[in-house]
Formats: C-alpha cells, structure tokens, sequence
C-alpha cells in the first residue's frame, strides 16, 4: 500500500515547546501543489507517557480547539514528564468551514477511521493519525460537543469495553477529567470512530460531549480546559494536584436512552438539559410545520433519568435524534 503523504514541519519527539503542521499535499484548483495544513504542537521533557489530544475531529465543535490551542500556548516543558501532542483541528477542512464533515470530501472524520493512506484528505489524516501518532500515545483525550444539531449536559466519558483492566483505566482518566457529568457511553454505531481505533490499541482514552450547537460557552470551555489539565496530572505527565468538584456519573445501558423523531416538523421542548424524567414522561411535542388546526405528536422517554441531550435547532426531520435521556447512577 501507498505510504501516507503526510510529514510534520516539527520533530515528533523533540524536547521543548515545538509549534508546526502536519503537511497534507492537496492539489486544487487554487493551488497546484499546495497543501492542507493542520496545526500541531508537541511539548516533551525527559522520557514519560505522551498524551495524545485532539480537538476538532467535528468541525463545528468548539470547546476542544479553545482549550487545546490555549494549552499549546500555556504549557511549558519544564511542567511536565513525558510528552503532550496537540491537535486542537483534527479535521482541519472541516474546522475551517465550521462544519461537521470536511467541504473538501463531506469526510466525517469520525467515521473514517482506520483511514487510508491512499484515500480521500479526511481518510489520509485518520491514517496518519492511527499509524503515525495513536502507537506513540498512553493515554488520549479527544473533544467532542453536540455540534450545530445536538447539545449536552457536559460530560466526559467511557465506553464499555472488553478488556475490564482498559475499561477501568479509562473510567479513572475520564472521573479525573472531571466534567459536571461522568458518563458509560453508548454509542448508536460505533464502527469507523476514532474512538474504536484508540480502544482497539489498548490506549487509556477519555472523549467528551460539552456543550453545542454549533458555538461554545464560558462555563463549557471552563470545563475543558479543566478537564485536560487534570487528565494530564492524572497520567503523572503535569506536575500538580487535580481540581476536583463533585460529578454526577451517568449511564446509558441500552437503546431505549435514545429517541429518533418519525415526524418532520417544529420542535415545542418540554424539558431543558439537565432535568429529571419519568419513563412515559413527554421530552418533547413536535408540531405539523406546514398547517395550523392540526395536534403535535408527543414524544416521551423510554427511560427515568435526566435529559441529557437533545436536538438543537427549532425544526426536526424524521430519523433525527431527539433526545438521549441518561440513567443517574
Ligand atoms: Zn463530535
């Protein structure tokens, strides 16, 4: 197979504070032999475990870019033991265009992965990710929020996993993360995820949803910048104690957590994230968008527990995810 176009414009091991890109050859119309180039930055002092930290793998999703290209600026080498690569826009096109799939190839980076070396730009940087950074990292955090459509309490979580030794390892990094909510995520398809990849290699791996539609907060980059400090401390790589508040842990043990809508039309919530609910309980009533003298259809939950997520703008089309309603542990 084809070797991956991508090189570094930095030393990948090199020790200090080095701020580069990953170099993509992309030849266009506007540039013959031009280039998409990715942001990284790589912070190493003396020999421990590297952290591999990715923001941006959705391009519309924000709290991760902040919070990763202010500790890129912050974090100095003479703070930590080991090694900390930063990719604050992993799916650089799409970053740019404030969209969740890159304009380039509509690649949804995370359903691209494992990747191809000789494949679209958004499946050659899930190669260079999965075969160039991923076996150099203990431990991995990636940023993710609701983006445009969805929004979430925010949370930090883990998946459950095979290995129970690798499972317990994650739920610590992800409980050291911290958030207002520490998750057992399920996931609706989790084939082609980053997500798979890293747990696929045995890595530590902490993934987030703070926030969305499609901006971010004070209050949410709060807990990112938080949640990745005290990841790093968690891991022995940054000096110092942990920042801990209380979290409540949620879990979502199976598919009666989500509700897809059957109709298109306008959403009228009646709850907000955050709030408890009874199993039956109604989370939203979506309204015919073309006519009057018509009732809305009730959607309630499968499920008591809290709304957790929840479709974001006003409009809704059928097949969408309405809401995700989590179990208070
Ligand atoms: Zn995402």
């Amino acid at each position: 197979m084809a070797a991956n176009p991508i090189t570094a414009t930095i030393a990948l091991d090199a020790a200090g504070e080095h701020h580069g890109f990953l170099r993509l050859p992309y030849s266009r119309d506007d540039s013959a032999w031009g280039s998409v180039m990715i942001p990284i930055s790589v912070i190493r002092n003396g020999d421990g475990p590297t952290a591999l930290l990715t923001g941006g793998n959705h391009g519309d999703e924000y709290e991760g870019p902040v919070a990763l290209v202010d500790l890129a600026l912050t974090l100095k080498a003479s703070e930590i033991t080991g090694r900390v690569i930063i990719l604050p826009a992993f799916n650089y096109p799409a970053f740019r265009a404030g969209s969740r799939t890159s304009p380039i190839d509509r690649g949804n980076m995370n359903r691209s992965f494992p990747g191809r070396p000789d494949g679209t730009v958004t499946e050659k940087i899930a190669d260079y990710v999965n075969t160039a950074l991923l076996p150099q990292a203990d431990i991995v955090v990636d940023f993710h929020s609701g983006g445009k459509t969805l929004d979430f309490v925010p949370f930090a979580s883990a998946h459950v996993l095979d290995n129970k030794d690798q499972q317990a390892a994650c739920v610590a990094a992800v409980t050291a993360f911290n958030a207002p909510y520490t998750m057992m995520l399920l996931e609706i398809d989790n084939v082609g995820m980053y997500d798979t990849a890293v747990e696929e290699q045995g890595k530590v791996f902490v993934t987030t949803e703070i926030g969305g539609g499609g901006s971010a907060t004070a209050h949410s980059i709060a807990i990112a910048k938080k949640g990745v400090r005290n990841v790093l401390k968690h891991a022995g790589i940054l000096k110092g104690d942990m920042e801990l508040a209380p979290t409540t842990m949620l879990d979502m043990p199976d598919n009666d957590c989500f509700v897809f809508s059957e109709d298109d039309g306008l959403i009228e919530p009646m709850l907000d994230l955050g709030n408890p609910v009874e199993q039956g309980d109604v989370i939203a009533r979506i309204w015919p968008a073309d006519r009057t003298g018509r009732p809305p259809v009730d959607y309630r939950s499968k499920r008591s527990g809290i709304l957790a997520s929840r479709h974001f703008p006003g409009l809704i089309k059928a097949g969408d995810c309405l809401a995700v309603v989590a179990v208070v542990v």
